[in-house]
């Protein structure tokens, strides 16, 4: 049996992605654009919140599972910014390159050391809107901010987002380098637990 699953999202490539982990399990993923979903308000002040009221809404408008996603980066250095407002960091929603000037400007000088920040992706997946109990996976991936752009690949931060583990920016990884090992991965992995473990049903 195959259990229909809204994502609260509109992205091609995210739905391509959840599909291509979720599809083996018997789960078809559809963008809520399908359903004719009004976005979600996003007023929670933390991924999670923002998380879960996205499938809320999507499970609300629908009647089907949502998973909903939220991500973001966190720079130490500015206690924690731009977390859940990295889109739109310096004004305008995903403006990559704005964001990208506006955090070197707020960490020049700023030394190697304490240029430590990491990237978030939060997953929640509700059966209902009612679900008392939803699953909310989190996923982090360590690095710190680079004093200029380096690399061509991804999107967002990624080139400025050192990763030592890999001597690199992100952006100058290739896709599926990044894709086994970043934020979005490892709670990816994480939500695949949920849903194969026999609690989850
Ligand atoms: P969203 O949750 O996918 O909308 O992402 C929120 C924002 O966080 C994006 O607009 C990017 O600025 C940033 N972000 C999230 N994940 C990544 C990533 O993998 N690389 C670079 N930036 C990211």
């Amino acid at each position: 049996m195959t259990t229909t699953i809204v994502l609260a999202s509109n992205n091609k490539g995210k739905i391509a992605e959840f599909n291509q982990l979720l599809s083996p399990l018997g789960y078809d993923v559809k963008p809520q654009g399908e359903y004719q979903v009004e976005e979600a308000v996003e007023d929670g002040l933390t991924f999670i919140e923002n998380a879960i009221l996205k499938a809320r809404n999507a499970c609300a408008q629908t009647g089907l599972p949502a998973l909903a996603d939220d991500s973001g980066l966190e720079v130490d250095f500015l206690n924690g910014a731009p977390g859940i407002y990295s889109a739109r960091f310096a004004g305008e929603h995903g403006n990559n390159l704005a964001n990208n000037q506006l955090l070197l400007e707020k960490l020049a000088g700023v030394p190697t050391l304490e240029r430590s920040a990491r990237f978030h992706c939060v997953l929640a997946y509700m059966r209902h809107k009612d679900d008392p109990t939803p699953i909310v996976v989190h996923g982090s991936w360590e690095g710190r901010i680079l004093e200029d752009l380096e690399g061509e690949a991804g999107f967002g931060y990624d080139p400025v987002f050192f990763v030592p583990a890999c001597g690199c920016s992100a952006a100058s990884l290739p896709k599926e380098i990044k894709n086994a090992i970043s934020h979005r991965a490892q709670a990816l992995t994480q939500l695949l637990t949920h849903l194969t473990s026999k609690a989850s049903f």
